[in-house]
């Protein structure tokens, strides 16, 4: 069992994903839930007689894989319940064991508990994420609170806790080694933030806010999905496309096809939107896509978030005094690198004013461009982007457009496998011999190049598809771990690339390529751990460290090793021109005050609307006034405004935890330099430093610690600043 309970449905996301929970709620009354139990009734006892796949052990190659070839969606309701009810049972007998407690009997009976409900609980993640639908959407409804109670009952269970504090208190312990010394204060320090020493009622009312929640943070998401999918902004005649590049065009015009529109469809995604921003040439329908996209989830009507975003601030404040802590952002932030809630803020303040006056130097240049095209403008937010493009190719002579034809999705495959293998000696394979949820997913075999030990699985799933949620993401499987034995790991990438014409190789974005690199290096974190316990596995680690490992394998993009290699022109397969490299290598601080200031407003409101305590929050005024205090350029808004914040109202996961990518980000540019001090991006010896350091020790040592072993100091925040071009304030 895991120390987050549910583990399999934990997802990383990047900072421009769509971060809805997967564990998602219920809509208490309801026609359609009771239908759904009525067919349910017939379903369930068929399936529980007949075997249900989803509780089956995972068979087949590579120490069983997950049995994706035999879902169906009536089988989820069942398999959870039995799931959860068998690991309760577990849970009973470990704390009513006669015997004293151990580290072993307790401790590590703990760890190979819910074996039946992870694997559940994976593959009801991974059907949620890309998967889903309608009836699908039902289940999720109806278990997200009883998944929330069923938490609580294990960390709320007395004699469970008294049989971990024995442990932990015991002085046995001094005995144990390294790993299992930090999984028991990993165990210990959990159930009490989670409420273990609470009396009855608190524990009560703990466990009714936390199903509440679940409820709020349903809604919340589903509200962002409909006006996601609902709006769209619909061109209707050539001259309403002035400015879109063919793809774009292609692009809405399938959108149109799908949503039975005649002409051409912007949806009301961040991937239609912001294209669009860049280059519409027509400014008022800028304006008009941009609100569209600026007001999801605050339009005044039945899909608004405001109120709730309102309950769940209140709610969140509640429990953190329940358990008697400041405020949420205090209980949220205890066991994350930073610790407390001050260190957080001191540093995005420290990157705030910088940022802020590079984005007015910015400003100041696309104002010149304007006022010498004769635009007769003043800057607005929706000219951001469009000017940008235009500064950059006056400035840098850089077009995207020129850039996109050397970077073939597949061959960038090709560049992170080789470059896997260069750090960490891996070697990918591609097997056919594994179940997949949809036709378009591959797998690849992981082994060491050398020894040709199995490693693990690598799912790559990358285009969109109905049903498929927005963004890119990395997914765990199954962690590593060896408390019976080797198990090996199986990771996913997720994309949403739209898939080319067939026989056409898909190009990509050079955003879209270090999305990539970056997604792949949360995979090759998982693929690195080597630990004993899978509560302490691969990326089960603290919510601000866990970007470190992924944003450092950004930097492999852009090395000439990868670029002369896996950078290769479409047509004519030669690699890209060193010009054009330099171009890139020249332009890579441009546009990092927007990036900055557009990223850490919505960190900062995040973290203050945690910090505000009990009070009622109108989250309107809270974020006008706050970006009000913070002198936020008025020529940009928030990344995610907060009524379609998902990462902090669709689940607890980011809550008082954006900041988290700046925190990590100071980790990664830091230890980058310990690569450009020695003798490059792929030098050995420090390659071996941080497999053994960083991506191989999951969760058992302190990141800080681990951090300081690899780069032999504590990280600095000069390179953050001299990777985004900022001078210190
Ligand atoms: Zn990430």
């Amino acid at each position: 069992m895991s120390n987050l309970i549910i583990r399999g449905l934990a997802l990383l996301i990047s900072t421009a994903a769509v971060a809805f929970a997967i564990v998602k709620t219920m809509d208490n009354s309801h026609a359609a839930d009771q239908s759904f139990n009525k067919t349910d009734v017939v379903d369930k006892t068929d399936i529980v007689t007949n075997g249900n796949p989803l509780l089956a052990k995972w068979e087949g190659p590579y120490g069983g894989v997950p049995p994706f070839d035999r879902v169906q969606v009536s089988y989820f309701k069942p398999a959870l319940e039995a799931a959860m009810t068998e690991q309760l049972a577990e849970v009973e007998k470990i704390a009513n064991n006669p015997a004293p407690p151990t580290f072993e009997n307790t401790i590590v009976a703990m760890e190979e508990a819910g074996a039946t409900f992870d694997r559940v609980g994976t593959i009801y993640g991974v059907w949620g994420a890309t998967m889903n639908g309608p009836e699908f959407q039902l289940v999720q409804r109806e278990m997200a609170p009883k998944l929330a109670q069923f938490g609580d009952q294990i960390t709320q269970n007395e004699a469970l806790f008294k049989r971990i504090e024995a442990v932990y208190n015991s002085p046995a312990k001094a005995k144990l080694n390294a790993e299992q010394q930090r999984l028991v204060w990993l165990d210990y320090t959990n159930f009490v933030r989670s409420g273990a020493r609470l009396g009855p009622e608190a524990k009560a009312r703990l466990s009714q806010i936390n199903q509440e929640l679940a409820g709020l943070f349903t809604k919340f998401s589903q509200n962002v999905l409909i006006e996601e999918n609902d709006q769209f902004l619909l061109l209707k005649s050539e001259d309403e496309l002035a400015g879109l590049p063919q793809s774009l065009r292609d692009a809405a015009a399938s959108a149109a096809a799908t949503k039975k529109q005649t002409g051409w469809v912007i949806m009301n995604t961040r991937s239609a939107i912001d294209p669009f921003l860049t280059y519409s040439d027509r400014r008022e329908l800028r304006e008009k896509a941009w609100r569209m996209f600026i007001n999801r989830g605050d339009n005044g009507d039945e899909h608004d978030n405001n109120a709730t975003i309102t309950q769940i601030l209140q709610l969140r404040a509640e429990r953190a005094k329940l358990l008697g802590y400041k405020t949420h952002a205090h209980w949220r932030l205890e066991n994350a690198m930073a610790k407390t809630p001050e260190r957080a803020m001191e540093l995005m303040e420290a990157v705030w004013k910088p940022a802020v006056a590079r984005v007015h130097e910015e400003v100041r240049d696309m104002q010149a461009l304007a006022d010498k095209e004769g635009a007769k403008l003043t800057i607005e937010p929706w000219d951001y982007r469009y000017y940008m493009e235009k500064v950059r190719k006056d400035k840098y002579d850089l077009d995207q457009n020129e850039v996109k034809p050397y970077l073939q999705l597949e061959k960038l495959r090709e560049g992170i496998f080789w470059v896997a293998g260069e750090l960490f000696n891996f070697q990918f394979t591609p097997v056919t011999n594994v179940p997949v949820a949809h036709p378009d997913i591959r797998v690849w075999e992981v082994t060491d190049k050398t020894s040709k030990r199995h490693i693990g699985l690598w799912y790559f799933d990358p285009y969109a598809r109905a049903g498929k949620r927005s963004g890119a993401w990395m997914n765990a499987y199954r962690s590593q771990e060896r408390v019976n034995g080797e198990v090996t790991t199986i990771v996913s990438n997720n994309a949403n690339f739209i898939k080319g014409k067939p026989g056409e190789p898909l190009l990509i974005s050079w955003d879209d390529a270090t999305t990539m690199f970056h997604e792949f290096g949360h995979a090759l974190h998982g693929l690195n751990s080597n630990v004993t316990y899978p509560s302490l596995s691969g990326t089960a680690v603290a919510r601000d460290y866990v970007e470190f490992p992924s944003q450092l394998m950004e930097h492999w993009l852009s090395t000439p090793e990868v670029l002369q290699r896996f950078a290769l022109h479409y047509q004519t397969g030669k690699p890209i021109p060193q010009t054009l490299v330099d171009r890139i290598k020249k332009s890579a601080t441009f546009n990092q005050g927007f990036a900055t200031v557009e990223y850490l407003s919505a960190a900062l409101v995040d973290m203050k609307m945690h910090l505000a305590g009990d009070r009622k929050i109108d989250p309107d005024a809270f974020e006008r006034e706050t970006l009000a205090e913070l002198g936020m350029p008025k020529e940009i808004v928030m990344r995610h405004r907060t009524p379609q914040f998902l990462h902090v109202f669709g689940s607890d996961g980011y809550s008082a935890g954006y900041y988290s990518y700046l925190w990590s980000d100071v980790l990664t540019a830091d230890a980058f330099g310990a690569f450009v001090e020695g003798k490059g991006p792929y030098d050995k010896s420090v390659a071996e430093r941080l497999r053994k350091n960083i991506f191989s020790v999951g969760n058992t040592k302190d990141p800080a610690e681990a951090y300081r072993a690899f780069r032999g100091r504590d990280p600095k925040v000069d390179a953050l600043m001299k990777k985004r071009g900022f001078s210190p304030s």
